[in-house]
């Protein structure tokens, strides 16, 4: 069985993330759960904070890790003995830059393949920033993100205002 790296911004991790990591663990070996970490990317958590919901997040799951990444996908997973690279896929307007994503890592590392794993339709339109902008409007989070990551956006939104 091989083992994934999946790789994302985390910001902050939702359902819909989570939701493939359970899925992923129960066909891979080990799921590495990668956080980028890249200064050029504005964040609203930082490296740290996204780090920690993850780990909280997976900590039940035997099979699965949390890792902090701002290199090359590909060098991490390598680093990590991951064979697979595990992204998820939304809708049509995910494709085009996954595609992307996929191609160029196959280029730079041909033995390490990229895997797509569905949405669950519950969470096809959940997204990180999606989160935030209903944090910010004080929408009810629960449904969408893990219990640290709800009070974590209640507390932006009271330093906020
Ligand atoms: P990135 O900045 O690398 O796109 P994200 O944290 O936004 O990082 O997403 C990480 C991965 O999770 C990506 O493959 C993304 O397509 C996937 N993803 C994001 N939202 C969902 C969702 N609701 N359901 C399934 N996969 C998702």
């Amino acid at each position: 069985m091989a083992k994934a790296l999946y790789p994302g911004s985390f910001d902050p991790v939702h359902r819909g993330h989570l939701d493939v990591v359970e899925r992923a663990t129960r066909i891979f070996e080990h799921v590495t759960v990668a956080v980028l970490e890249n200064p050029a990317k504005v964040s609203v958590f930082s490296a740290d904070e996204r780090e920690a919901f993850l780990r909280e997040a997976v900590a039940r799951i035997p099979n699965c890790s949390v890792v902090r990444f701002g290199g090359l996908t590909v060098q991490c997973a390598k680093e990590h003995g991951a064979s697979v690279i595990l992204r998820g896929l939304r809708a049509v307007l995910d494709f085009d830059y996954e595609v992307q994503l996929a191609m160029m890592n196959r280029h730079l590392e041909p033995t390490v393949e990229t895997f797509f794993l569905l949405t669950k339709s519950r969470y096809a339109y959940l997204s990180s920033s999606l989160v935030k902008q209903m944090a910010q409007f004080g929408a009810p989070l629960e449904e969408f993100v893990p219990p640290a990551v709800v009070r974590a956006l209640r507390r932006l939104n009271v330093t906020e205002a």
